[in-house]
């Protein structure tokens, strides 16, 4: 990895083109699946302010209407990123919801019940959120509840120093590990063990279709998109035709612009965007 940026901006570019002249000849085939906060919706210091990055409704309108698929893998509860994105009528969409212990496809959400360790955390876990800073504050998702450090002095730090204690809660309440700690973008997730966007992502493949001439496209920006590039990297290894995009920005500091974890890293949503439009043909 180089330290100078300058230097790798071609190169980046040239990935990113590269992965728009392989997906595109076969876009009627393609699943395009796509984070929304970071990725389709620039971050905002509220979280219910999101929406999508100016054009994405169009472009992702015209994807569909060439024949690609589209799915959104979301932290976030799928009915919010549905009412956010304003693309619940969007024909094929589907949407995981809070890594994939929601589905929502053609109007109908199917959802993981709520295990009892979950309850017991939201009653504890203000407390512990208080002893480290005031400012830090819970969104409770229903089946995970997140604290966001946005906006707090040094965010990091007072993630860095809540974390040990959520662990521990984590641990105490759920014995058989029914719940998990995850670090994201300025935030603490608590939520529930074995669902990732990885394991949301095959499951989309799978209803997609195995056909060899089927393909996958997918572009996230935080950590909790590690394990859909990693999905990615197994397609492939296994034959299929998939790519994965990094929606990279000054905040993304753990995916430099050349990770070789990702086909490409774009500039943020508004990269991503000009990345799908390259799909449409110019
Ligand atoms: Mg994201």
């Amino acid at each position: 990895m180089s330290s100078n940026p300058a230097e790798l901006r071609p190169a980046t570019a040239d990935r990113a083109a590269l992965v728009v002249s392989e997906v595109r000849p076969n876009l009627p085939r393609t699943l395009i699946a796509l984070d929304f906060d970071g990725t389709l919706a620039p971050i905002v210091s509220r979280p219910a302010d999101a929406r999508l990055i100016d054009g994405a409704d169009q472009v992702l309108r015209l994807l569909v209407a060439r024949g690609a698929s589209v799915a959104i893998i979301t932290g976030r509860d799928a009915e919010t990123v549905l009412d956010l994105s304003g693309l619940a009528d969007l024909p094929g969409l589907a949407v995981a919801g809070l890594y994939g212990a929601q589905v929502w496809r053609g109007g109908r959400l199917a959802t993981t019940p709520p295990p009892p360790e979950l309850t017991r955390a939201r009653s504890a876990l203000p407390e512990l959120v208080r002893a480290v800073s005031s400012e830090l504050w819970i969104e409770d998702k229903g089946l995970s509840l997140v604290v966001h450090a946005r906006g707090v002095d040094e965010p990091d730090a007072a993630i860095d120093a809540l974390r040990p204690s959520v662990e521990k809660l984590a641990q105490s309440l759920s014995s058989e590990g029914g719940l998990e700690v995850h670090a994201g973008r300025q935030v603490l997730e608590l939520r529930l063990a074995g669902f990732d966007k990885g394991r949301a992502l095959r499951e989309f493949v799978d209803a997609f279709g195995d056909a060899s001439d089927r393909q996958l496209l997918y572009a996230g920006d935080d950590v909790g998109d590690l394990p859909a590039f990693a999905v990615v990297q197994q397609l492939r290894e296994a034959g299929r035709r998939a790519w994965a995009v990094g929606v990279g920005s000054t905040e993304v500091t753990w995916m430099p612009a050349d990770d070789s974890r990702v086909d490409a890293v774009v500039d943020g949503p508004a990269g991503l965007l000009s990345l799908l439009r390259g799909l449409l043909g110019g």
